[in-house]
């Protein structure tokens, strides 16, 4: 008998067929001895709905007030999952996140776990129930509603598993776990047993998009063990835990993309000390969470200063950038949309020597540009033009033989 707390992510619960189905997994898991907590998403598309409407509404969005909007979403899913339980005899009762004591710090639309009080979830286990909590929420030390960021719940989940000591924390959606490379791109692209946290938090971290990075660094500071799998198949998913001798390391794991940033220029900035210290302070005070930096080699005492930041962050980042520009004393700041990171990953990489060089050729004979690079001792990052992307996906994947 274990503990065992499942996330159901948003197509998992898409509609009241689906709910059933969830329904009738988590009481064949409480049936067989286990105690199960449930995470919940909102159904399926519904959060990107709410934004929609909110937009439909006003041009002003109160943080505050996304967030009071938001969290309805996985209010709606854990109720009606209770009801789904409750017919089939199963003991649940919801909790939204505030009630499961999930206390967060104060930044509404992308709050960081403070703390979490799970005494009314421990009541309801040890009472029999399923306790079924609403994902991606919190309450602020300020007694406000918060929300987590989108894909929240994964957060919420091995957040949840932590603070309960659970033996596993499940995370169902609806592909079969983590995979050498998005299969939309790469039809052949194999699904990954067992991964460690690092190589994980690197593939959520550049595109990968099945698990949020903030629940892997939880997982990884905590050490929960998380299993990535599918509600519509439920075959064994991806494993993520701390890597073990047994775990082959495989040289590189996999080959992600990301489209979500943006490249910012600033042009001919004085190549003097610093110069980089004030632009990256100011961007940093704004909350921007900049990527990837180049700075070319000086002509003439000037440089150039490119970085990527997150597109929703782009106008953000180029009004402070804009504003920085007369104290730095450059001449002129480029935004430019059309990018794309491919990153190749892999812990194995760390002792094999050629794997930037086998990076480079395969862009290369695909004709593709490298814009910017960058690397951690377990990952090479390409930035090249957005329409580029998915070949260089294809042929990166191909070139370090992950289809076998
Ligand atoms: N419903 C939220 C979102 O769509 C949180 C989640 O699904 O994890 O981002
Ligand atoms: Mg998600």
């Amino acid at each position: 008998m274990a503990l065992i707390v499942q996330k159901y992510g948003g197509t998992s619960v898409n509609d009241d067929e689906r709910i059933r189905i969830v329904a009738d997994h988590i009481a064949h898991t409480k049936s067989k001895g286990n105690d199960v907590v449930v995470v919940v998403s909102a159904m399926g598309k519904q959060t990107d709905n709410l934004i929609r409407l909110a937009k439909d509404v006003s041009s002003v969005h109160p943080s505050r007030e996304m967030d009071m909007l938001l969290t309805a979403g996985e209010r709606i899913s854990m109720s009606l999952l209770c009801m789904a339980l409750s017919e089939l005899n199963v003991k649940a009762t919801s909790f939204t996140g505030s009630q499961a004591g999930i206390i967060t710090d104060t930044v509404h639309t992308k709050a960081s776990i403070l703390e979490i009080k799970p005494d009314r979830v421990l009541k309801a286990l040890n009472e029999g129930y399923v306790p079924v909590i609403a994902g991606f929420q919190g309450m602020s030390v300020d007694k406000e509603i918060t929300t987590l960021g989108r894909g929240g719940s994964d957060t919420t989940a091995v957040a949840m598993a932590t603070a309960l000591k659970a033996d596993i924390c499940e995370i169902y959606t609806d592909v079969s776990g983590v995979f050498t490379a998005d299969p939309r791109i790469v039809p052949n692209a194999r699904k990954l047993l067992n991964l460690d946290y690092d190589e994980m938090l690197e593939i959520a971290a550049n595109g990968g998009k099945v698990l949020a990075l903030r629940s892997v660094e939880f997982a990884r500071r905590h050490n929960v063990i998380i299993h990535v799998r599918s509600s519509y198949t439920w075959e064994t998913g991806t494993w993520i835990k701390k890597e073990d001798k047994q775990m082959e390391e495989a040289v590189v794991s996999a080959v992600t993309h990301d489209t979500s940033e943006a490249k910012i220029t600033a042009t001919k900035v004085p190549d003097k000390p610093g110069i980089a210290a004030s632009l990256f302070r100011q961007l940093a005070d704004n909350a921007i969470n900049v990527d990837m930096i180049v700075q070319n080699t000086s002509t003439d005492g000037n440089t150039d200063i490119s970085f990527t930041v997150p597109r929703t962050d782009l106008e953000t980042a180029l009004a402070v950038t804009r504003d920085a520009l007369p104290q730095l004393g450059g001449t002129e700041v480029l935004a430019d949309n059309e990018v794309a990171k491919v990153s190749i990953i892999g812990a194995g990489m760390k002792t094999q020597p050629g794997v930037t060089a086998l990076t480079f050729e395969t862009l290369a004979s695909c004709d593709i540009n490298i814009e910017m690079i960058s690397t951690s001792p377990i990952r090479i990052s390409c930035l090249i033009r957005q329409d580029a992307v998915e070949q260089a996906v294809q042929a990166l994947h191909n070139a370090f033989g992950l289809d076998n």
